[in-house]
This record gives structure tokens, C-alpha cells and sequence, in this order.
């Protein structure tokens, strides 16, 4: 399909999915991770690199042996990347490593998406982390507050809600040695999120609207599309759309929304990457996030409607698969009750079993909502009666 090698910064379970959609296609990957990273496990070639994508020289072992450079995670060294634009002119980087420079610190993300008129939840800097600065961010912004870290942040590690004075040490203690910013409370109704693919050439499609529902702050289920009206629907697509416009380079992103109980939509975060928001896309869309992101990486076709539903008719619910709690493995009980639920696909990252990481996901696919509902039902073990 193309002679190109595409380069991935980190295997983990994003990356594994972005090589099983250029295996369909005859796309060579090579993987930068530890040994075994779950991309690497379905991926037998011996130019895979064994380092982190946070190690420069790693970095540039994997550039020599690519023709296009992408990542599956945005925690990655931005000033490596852009020497390697200069040291290699014809290797191609995507997203782009200014983009992911705006986006890896949160709050600088704040600004640019501020500077270009998208609607954000209020944020302040916290320079001196102390508890007179948090007092007067308290007073600003009242509480609760979401004290946030700029940087290396995923699965709400990072975050901390403020919900009086008296928790300020306890906040600063738990961010300590972290670079700081605070975010106003969102009263949302709702989070909202969609993935958005952008061309080389600088169009953007979008994907269907979803909601997204967290459980500890990890994402427990996705429903596709969400259930909000047509027109708040359309209001998210045309917010989120804008906000990607003002990205350069293309690649696909996850936009992560608030809808407020006042109607207002606002943008939570952006991630320059395929998205556990996105992953109904591989058995509800014509086309999945990962094949859309080398697609639009490749300058492949990017065909009318190939983000759409694959038909009018399809609804999705995802399910992420934790580690439980209590008990190793326990979680696949779970995955064998999803085997046995029609129009349910379960996919595992080969990433052994910790409490609450993200060990799999469960698709389940239906004609109606209330169909996908039924169906998560006998998977959690809510009911006991099969589904035929
Ligand atoms: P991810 O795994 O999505 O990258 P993260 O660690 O970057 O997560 P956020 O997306 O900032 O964290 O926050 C995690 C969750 O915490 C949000 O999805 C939302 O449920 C809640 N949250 C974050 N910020 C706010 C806010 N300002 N007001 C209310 N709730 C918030
Ligand atoms: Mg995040
Ligand atoms: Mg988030």
C-alpha cells in the first residue's frame, strides 16, 4: 500500500492499535518502547528500539530508520523532535512537534486555544506553590478548584479537587515537585468528547459526538453518539473543529468537552493522539481512529463520510477493562461475558494485570441505545440473563 515505514513513539496499547491497522495494510511500523511493549508483541521485525520516547538519543535511533515519525503518546522530547527536523529535512513528523509542544504543557494549551477565541475552562498559573498563592487562587476562581499539573498528566494523575481552604496542603503535598496551574469547577451535566482527523492539506473530519463517563477519573464507558440534541451535537463538532484548525500539522486528536448545565460547552482538554474515546471507531465507523491517523500521517485517501457510523443505525457503547482491585486477572471474567453478548468485541492490550490500569476495552454494538444498554448489563454482571 506504501513503501514509507512509519516510526511510533511509545507501544502501549494506542500504539498497538495504530500497528494493527498498518498491518492491514501492508504499512511497516517500527516501534520505540521497552522490550515487549504490548505494539511490539504483535509487531516481528528486529528494527523496533528498545529505550523511552523520552530519551533523545532513543529518539534519534528510531528517526533513522523511518520515513515518517509519529507518536502514540504526547509526553515525548519536543526539542529532540524539532532538531530532527533539521537534521533529517525529509523525514516527516506528524503531529507536528510545535503541536505537540502547545499541548503537552496543559495550561499552555490553555492559552493558545484562549488566544484563538475556543471556549476553555478558566485557568491560572500557580508559579510559587504555596498556600497563600492557593488562598488567592481560591478567592479567584472559588472552590471547588481542580489543581492541575502542566505536565505528564493521564488517568487524573495529576489532578487534585480543592474543595475548601483546608485542603490546600494536603493539595500541594500531593502535586508536590509537579509544575502547577488551577482550573475552575466545571458544573457539568455532562463530558463530551470526539476524535478529529486532520489532512496533511489541513482539512479536518470529525468523527461522531460521544459521551464520555469516568469513574476514579478514568474513563469507564463511552456512548456513541452521546445522548444530547442534535443541536448540541453540532455546537461540540463545530467548537472542537475549530480548536484542531488551530493546530498546524495534521494527524488525529481527541477533544475532551464539558456541557454545563447552562447550555454552555467548553473545552476540557485536546490530545494530539488516537484516543480511548475513539476506540468504538473500530467496530462503529467505516473507517477506526488508527487507520484515519495513518491516513491522514501517510496522505492516504480520506475518502467523503469515512468517519461516519458504518450505518445509520449504529449505536456503540465502550467499555473500558481495569485491572481489579482485589483479584489478578478477575477482569477477564469480565471479557468471557462479553465473548458470549452478540455484537460485543473485545479487545486485550497484552499488559499484565495491575489494580485499575487499563488492561482492554469491550466494544458493544447494537441498532439502538437501549440494545447497547442490555448488552452492558449481562457483560457487567448487572443481570444474569443472556442475551440471545
Ligand atoms: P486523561 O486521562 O483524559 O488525559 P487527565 O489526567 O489529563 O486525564 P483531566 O482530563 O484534566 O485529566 O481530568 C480528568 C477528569 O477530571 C475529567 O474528565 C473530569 O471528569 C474531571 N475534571 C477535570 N477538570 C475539571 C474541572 N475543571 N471541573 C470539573 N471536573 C473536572
Ligand atoms: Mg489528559
Ligand atoms: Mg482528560
Amino acid at each position: 500500500m506504501d513503501s514509507r515505514t512509519v516510526g511510533i513513539l511509545g507501544g502501549g496499547q494506542l500504539g498497538r492499535m495504530i500497528v494493527e491497522a498498518a498491518n492491514r495494510l501492508n504499512i511497516k511500523t517500527v516501534i520505540l518502547d521497552a522490550e515487549n511493549s504490548p505494539a511490539k508483541q504483535i509487531s516481528n521485525s528486529n528494527d523496533h528500539v528498545n529505550g523511552s520516547f523520552s530519551n533523545p538519543l532513543d529518539i534519534e535511533k528510531l528517526a533513522e530508520k523511518c520515513d515518517v515519525l509519529t507518536i502514540e503518546i504526547e509526553h515525548v522530547d519536543v526539542p529532540t523532535l524539532k532538531n530532527l527536523q533539521v537534521k533529517h529535512p525529509k523525514l516527516k513528523i506528524y503531529p507536528s512537534p510545535e503541536t505537540i509542544g502547545l499541548i503537552q504543557d496543559k495550561y499552555i494549551q490553555k492559552e493558545h486555544l484562549i488566544k484563538n477565541g475556543i471556549a476553555v475552562t478558566q485557568s491560572v498559573p500557580v508559579e510559587q506553590a504555596s498556600e497563600t498563592s492557593l488562598l488567592n487562587v481560591g478567592r479567584d476562581l472559588g472552590f471547588p478548584f481542580v489543581l492541575k499539573s502542566r505536565t505528564l498528566a493521564y488517568d487524573g494523575r495529576g489532578n487534585f479537587v480543592v474543595k475548601n481552604k483546608e485542603m490546600i496542603p494536603e493539595a500541594l503535598e500531593v502535586l508536590k515537585d509537579r509544575p502547577l496551574y488551577a482550573e475552575k469547577w466545571a458544573p457539568f451535566t455532562k463530558e463530551l468528547a470526539v476524535m478529529i482527523v486532520r489532512s496533511v492539506n489541513g482539512l479536518v473530519f470529525s468523527y461522531p459526538i460521544v459521551e464520555t463517563i469516568h469513574k476514579d477519573n478514568i474513563c469507564d464507558l463511552c456512548y456513541a453518539p452521546a445522548r444530547v440534541p442534535d443541536s448540541v451535537q453540532l455546537k461540540a463538532k463545530l467548537l472542537a473543529e475549530n480548536a484542531i484548525k488551530s493546530f498546524p500539522g495534521c494527524g488525529i486528536f481527541g477533544v475532551e468537552m464539558f456541557y454545563l448545565e447552562t447550555g454552555e460547552l467548553l473545552i476540557n482538554e485536546i490530545a494530539p493522539r488516537p484516543h480511548n474515546s475513539g476506540h468504538y471507531t473500530i467496530d462503529a465507523c467505516v473507517t477506526s481512529q488508527f487507520e484515519a491517523h495513518l491516513r491522514s500521517i501517510l496522505d492516504l485517501p480520506m475518502p467523503k463520510n469515512f468517519t461516519s457510523f458504518s450505518t445509520i443505525t449504529t449505536n456503540a457503547i465502550m467499555l473500558n477493562v481495569l485491572g481489579d482491585k482485589h483479584t489478578k486477572d478477575k477482569e477477564l471474567e469480565t471479557c468471557e461475558r462479553a465473548l458470549a453478548t452478540p455484537g460485543s468485541s473485545v479487545y486485550l492490550y497484552g499488559k499484565e494485570s495491575r489494580p485499575n490500569r487499563k488492561v482492554g476495552h469491550i466494544n458493544i454494538i447494537a441498532s439502538s441505545m437501549a440494545e447497547c444498554e442490555q448488552r452492558l448489563n449481562y457483560i457487567t454482571g448487572r443481570t444474569d440473563i443472556p442475551i440471545k
